[in-house]
């Protein structure tokens, strides 16, 4: 049984603010059940029971509810913990939230009951960021990909590769220590070892970019004169209409931006079609500004213009400023023209002629990858872990291939191991802790 650490009693609410069919108050550690005693109908609550009653405020009835308690070590957090499922009105559940606070909880901190059931080996540090990565996914193949880790993908890996390092090391010492009983590993041994763990690592760090790609998804910006059918594009890939599309060059006043799930999130920015019809100079400044800001700004630029207008200066002069990033060049209009010319890629808004071809494109121009090759997620923090222990192991590497002393050897294997830790949250500063929990919301 797991040695769980004592804490005050925290409460939130864990449900979005905001009117809907449940709201849902949780309440953690040792008092819970003492001040939901205080506050609801029933009494003497059993674990693995749901109770329907009235929470009261002395004689005032505050709301119907439903009640869930759960007994350490058997919960989210792994202490005693209480859900109030009320009704899913903003000042219903307030209400209730303020209630228990006055008897006895104290406001919970962000991410805080994640941070308990981290603390009380409920799950491990991976599973706590997959929680974070599960309720901010952008899109649902993230959601899917965060909720593999959440079920310990990622720590059962880490833990082999642990293993295989510890099995090693304890040769390694034991040949050191008792070397007149244990024979020193043999050397080639070792390599073929420390091969092994390295080839495991290599292949969660090939995930790390299309991680990255699928937790804060890809941002496409659309760019070109005015006029050019911008606006129409950005509608017909949302489906909605987001942007106002009008025929006066000039109407996309500022940047708008709206993201799109392809698999992987996809912000589209539509750049301004901006004219000032009184300063025309202005506008192409203006104009040639946004350009340059959105080819800094984004992953990728789908650069349109008009086919029965064709490529002019204007269109070259913001063509310049962008093709040396990674973009699409698109002719839109191409209802408009008889002629086409060979290798052009040709779009039509009105009639929606290779919409779907733009929209594989854009996915394909910057995800390099397939999304069931990515078979681990990571984040910065665990990258840069693996990426240490990568650097500890390929130095044992050497110096089992180099023949050196074993004792020497063990010594970064040591280090290696404490990386690996760090994953995992055996082994973690206040510091790195706060930082990953701060990133939670309340009631989480
Ligand atoms: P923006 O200034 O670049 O954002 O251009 P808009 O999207 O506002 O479009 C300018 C005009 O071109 C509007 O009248 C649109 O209806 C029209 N337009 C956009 N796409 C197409 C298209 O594919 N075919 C035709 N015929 N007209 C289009």
């Amino acid at each position: 049984m797991n040695i769980l650490q004592e804490f005050d009693t925290i409460a939130a609410i864990a449900t979005p603010l905001g009117t809907g069919g449940v709201g849902v108050i949780r309440i953690s550690g040792g008092r819970s059940f003492e001040i939901t005693d205080k506050i609801f109908s029933k009494h003497n609550l059993e674990a693995g029971r749901i109770y329907h009653g009235w929470i009261s405020d002395a004689e005032k009835k505050v709301d119907e509810v439903l009640v869930l308690p759960f007994k350490s070590p058997h919960s989210y957090t792994g202490e005693d913990v209480i859900e109030i499922h009320c009704h899913g009105g903003v000042n219903v559940v307030k209400n209730i939230l303020s209630l228990v606070l006055k008897n006895g909880a104290r406001t919970a901190e962000r991410g805080e009951f994640t941070k308990r059931a981290f603390l009380n080996k409920k799950m491990d540090l991976s599973q706590a960021e997959a929680v974070a990565d599960l309720i901010h996914a952008k899109t649902k193949s993230f959601a899917l990909q965060s909720a593999k880790n959440l079920s310990g993908v990622l720590r059962d890996k880490i833990t082999e590769i642990r293993g295989g390092i510890f099995d090693t090391l304890s040769k390694i010492i034991a040949g050191i220590d008792f070397p007149e009983d244990v024979l020193e590993p043999e050397y080639s041994y070792l390599i073929e070892s420390f091969e092994k763990s390295l080839a495991d690592i290599d292949r969660i760090l090939s995930c790390a970019k299309s991680s990255n790609i699928l937790r804060q998804g890809i941002k496409v910006a659309i760019v070109g004169r005015p006029n050019v059918g911008k606006s129409s594009l950005f509608n017909t890939l949302l489906n909605t209409n987001r942007a106002i599309v009008t025929d006066i060059a000039g109407t996309t006043r500022d940047v708008i931006k709206e993201t799109l799930d392809m698999d992987v999130a996809v912000t589209l920015i539509d750049t301004a079609g901006i004219r000032d019809t009184d300063d025309v100079g202005k506008v192409e400044e203006i104009g040639i500004e946004y350009s340059k800001q959105s080819a800094h700004e984004a992953d990728l630029i789908v650069f349109v213009y008009d086919a029965s207008v064709g490529m002019t200066e204007e269109d070259k002069e913001i063509y310049a400023l962008v093709k040396h990033k990674p973009h699409l060049k698109i002719v839109n209009k191409c209802d408009l023209i008889e002629n086409r010319t060979e290798g052009e890629f040709y779009i039509s808004t009105a009639t929606g002629e290779g919409i779907d071809e733009l929209k594989e494109q854009i996915k394909n121009k910057v995800c390099d990858f397939s999304l069931e090759d990515t078979e681990y997620i990571t984040n910065e923090r665990q990258v840069d872990c693996l990426e240490k222990c990568r650097e500890s192991l390929t130095n044992a590497l050497n110096a089992a291939k180099a023949g050196e002393l074993q004792d020497l050897i063990s010594i970064d294997l040591k280090s290696a191991l404490l990386f690996l830790d760090e994953i995992t949250g055996e082994v973690i500063t206040d510091e790195i802790l706060n930082n990953i929990f701060d990133h939670f919301c309340i009631g989480k």
